[in-house]
């Protein structure tokens, strides 16, 4: 079976978020499971992108509304895996240094998606499955059933993948130029709301979709910024297929980009050594439990209530130490650099984004932090599980499915609200397991057993592939 994921981000050649982890490692497991799974995304000008040589696939030209683009298809000339993952290059509006965030994101991703689709049309093998991601690659599904010029693509199933109802590209009809034609009998499919709406017409139109975990999907049925009706709707045809880690990458055995190395025996001393590294050079007390958070800092991810509720915790209580990695919000990110201020040798934070530092952060830490009000699978709370560093979550999405509480034998921590008072409650629940040290390495050694890796996700895949094909 030939499946294609298209996706706006894959690790390590573009990331910002979980999509990335995903599209990076999925697709290797699925080689794993008899699936031939290749990666089509944008070439951007990332610093992965710009160091590694590239060949040129094919070149063709594409026309939408009488403007024309160049595209070629790179595919990058070194390392085993990197024969799966394509990348479309269209001068001037893909390859720039970030991934999102211009105002032509929309041209950019319709054009991108374009882009595919023809290539994809003049394949001697049609693949089996297209397999989109979010909101940037949603238009696909509509394409080929609706557009006349991708017809010969029409009946291979398209299954969406949403990994963030959050974001749905939405855009005005005005721009509709920027699809190729269509029935318009058939608008309302892209329409939600009076805009076109990708997310929305992906829902529509792909012949499954999946959310990144089963509690996020019986969530998004009552809240799904606006489209809760339309997957409610939706929802026989729509599956829960919680995310994996790749243990390649996220292995505190040979992770190359932590400080010291270590293995379910030795984690207690080799965490230490991570930990004196982090409190070293972020001014921290070594001896003091600490407890970190990584992430996006966005209503989501409830990083002001984090920040809130660090500030009140730290005046009564130092007992503690927290170091924060992330950025966004530029309210939140004053607030934390107050706080640095405030609480010296407490607390630290830095501003930005750094694959490695968030590596050791989960490595040295004691406790990680997820307040999130919203969490579709999250992958930080299962690289903190495989590093012994325990979550604290919000009871919500995936860290629901992923994170029992230790009080119902489980690996976590886990509290229903995102306040400051259950955040203070499961900060205290920490403080008194850390003193408890033969209950705390128990609890964090049963973390680093469990098997989060793409293998069950990539069987249950393949069943939703196979009922759709008649391979
Ligand atoms: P989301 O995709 O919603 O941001 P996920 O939990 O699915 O959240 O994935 C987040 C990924 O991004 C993890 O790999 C996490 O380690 C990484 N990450 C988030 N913020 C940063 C940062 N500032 N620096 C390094 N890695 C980060």
């Amino acid at each position: 079976m030939q499946v294609v994921h298209v996706s706006a981000e894959c690790y390590p050649l573009a990331k910002v978020g979980g999509l990335a982890d995903v599209i990076g490692a999925l697709p290797k497991y699925q080689q794993q499971h008899k699936t031939n799974a290749k990666v089509i995304m944008p070439f951007y000008d990332t610093a992965f992108i710009q160091t590694h040589n590239t060949a040129t696939v094919t070149e063709f030209e594409l026309t939408i509304h009488q403007k024309n683009y160049t595209v070629s298809v790179l595919q990058l000339e070194e390392d085993a895996m990197m024969d799966t993952i394509f990348l479309i290059k269209i001068p001037q509006l893909l390859d720039r240094e970030r991934i999102y965030g211009y105002e032509d994101d929309v041209e950019r991703f319709t054009t991108f998606q374009n882009a595919v689709l023809t290539w994809i049309c003049n394949w001697q093998d049609l693949p089996d499955i297209i397999h989109c991601h979010d909101h940037h690659t949603g238009l696909i599904p509509f394409m080929t059933l609706q557009c006349p010029a991708y017809s010969a693509l029409k009946t291979i199933p398209t299954i969406f993948s949403i990994h963030n109802a959050q974001y749905q590209g939405q855009f005005s009809h005005d721009k509709q130029f920027l699809l190729p034609e269509f029935d318009h009998n058939h608008v309302g499919l892209l329409d939600w709301d009076g805009m076109i709406n990708p997310m929305a017409a992906a829902i529509k139109c792909a012949w499954k979709v999946t959310t990144v975990s089963t509690s996020y999907l019986q969530e998004l049925q009552k809240k799904a910024n606006g489209l809760e009706h339309l997957l409610a709707h939706e929802k026989g045809k729509s599956f829960g297929i919680l995310n994996g880690i790749d243990p390649d990458i996220w292995n505190p055995a040979t992770d190359p980009m932590i400080v010291k190395n270590y293995t379910m025996d030795t984690f207690a001393t080799g965490k230490k050594k991570n930990k004196t590294w982090i409190c070293d050079s972020y001014g921290l007390d070594p001896e003091k439990p600490l407890f970190a958070f990584i992430g996006r800092f966005v209503y989501e991810k409830a990083a002001d209530v984090l920040s809130a509720a660090v500030d009140a915790f730290l005046t009564h209580n130092k007992e503690l130490s927290v170091m924060i990695l992330g950025s966004g919000s530029t309210a939140i990110e004053d607030e934390l650099r107050i706080l640095q201020e405030k609480y010296q040798g407490n607390f630290n934070v830095h501003i930005g984004y750094n694959e490695q530092l968030s590596h050791r952060i989960y490595a040295g830490a004691d406790f990680l932090l997820m307040p999130s009000r919203v969490e579709p699978c999250g992958l930080n709370q299962l690289y903190a599980l495989r590093y012994g560093t325990i979550p604290i979550v919000r009871e919500t999405g995936g860290l629901k499915d992923t994170v029992i509480d230790m009080g119902d034998d489980g690996v976590g921590i886990s509290h229903r609200h995102a306040s400051i008072h259950d955040i203070h409650h499961s900060i205290n629940r920490a403080l008194s397991l850390y003193k408890d040290t033969s209950k705390y390495h128990s609890i964090q050694k049963k973390g680093m057993k469990l098997d989060h890796s793409w293998n069950a996700s990539a069987q249950h895949y393949k069943k939703l592939y196979l009922s759709v094909t008649k391979n």
